[in-house]
């Protein structure tokens, strides 16, 4: 099945290639006004992690924790 050729957000596209680097689940784009991030969708981790510059910075270092 062919996806087809309209445009997605940055993250759209990079998301079903982007994992999270501690627990290997997917990213979930929950960018808000001001700060975009993709959030772990792993249950025991849930970390967010920051883009700068429309790039997802994957590092737990550089990633929020969840409350
Ligand atoms: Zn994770």
């Amino acid at each position: 099945m062919l996806e087809g050729t309209h445009l997605m957000p940055l993250e759209a596209g990079l998301l079903e290639i982007l994992a999270c680097p501690a627990c290997h689940s997917p990213l979930d784009d929950r960018s808000a006004d001001a700060e975009p991030e993709l959030v772990c969708t792993g249950a025991d981790c849930g970390l967010a992690y920051p883009v700068r510059d429309g790039i997802p910075v994957l590092l737990v270092d550089e990633a929020r924790r969840p409350a």
